[in-house]
């Protein structure tokens, strides 16, 4: 844990937003891409879609205990939370926030906390902004570019090929 906070603070200028992984994803291909930040000592931030995650074990244990992996959200399931209301917004996310927490605890011993949304196809809606607020998760729906004072660079693991 402690060389997460040394990372993020060291690298809090550049988000790499990996967008998707999720219950289906791959652990040996993933392992590649994260091999890419570790041998730069960079952070590699996970936007997981958090439904059934655990189910895939080893790839939960690998998000879950990896120092430069910052462990995010980007829905229960990959769907449009802009058109949603306030209480399927809300819901999702308190269920998906809970599920990754006690889990996390549960399987290694550690408290890695979920800090942030991250907005499928980067839509934004009144509902799930303020369902992200009231769950004191940050809101982000910036693909590439400046995002409170940091600067977000996308991608996709299943498509990554170094940046
Ligand atoms: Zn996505």
């Amino acid at each position: 844990m402690l060389e997460t906070i040394i990372y993020s603070n060291m690298s809090n200028a550049i988000i790499y937003r990996d967008d998707d992984p999720n219950v289906y994803t791959c652990l040996h291909e993933f392992k590649k891409v994260n091999q890419w930040f570790k041998d730069r000592k960079l952070n590699h931030t996970v936007a997981v879609v958090m439904e059934d995650l655990w189910e895939n074990h080893g790839l939960f244990y690998y998000l879950a205990t990896e120092p430069n992996i910052i462990v995010e959200l980007h829905g229960w399931e990959h769907k449009d939370y802009s058109i949603l209301s306030y209480d399927e917004c809300f819901n999702d996310l308190k269920k998906s926030k809970e599920y990754w927490e006690t889990n996390c605890k549960r399987m290694t011993g550690i408290d890695k906390k979920i800090t942030t949304y991250f907005a499928p196809w980067n839509r934004e809606g009144d509902n799930i902004k303020k369902a992200c607020e009231d769950l004191g998760l940050r809101f982000c729906a910036t693909k590439d570019g400046v995002w409170e004072d940091n600067k977000i660079i996308s991608f996709h693991w299943w498509s990554f090929n170094g940046l």
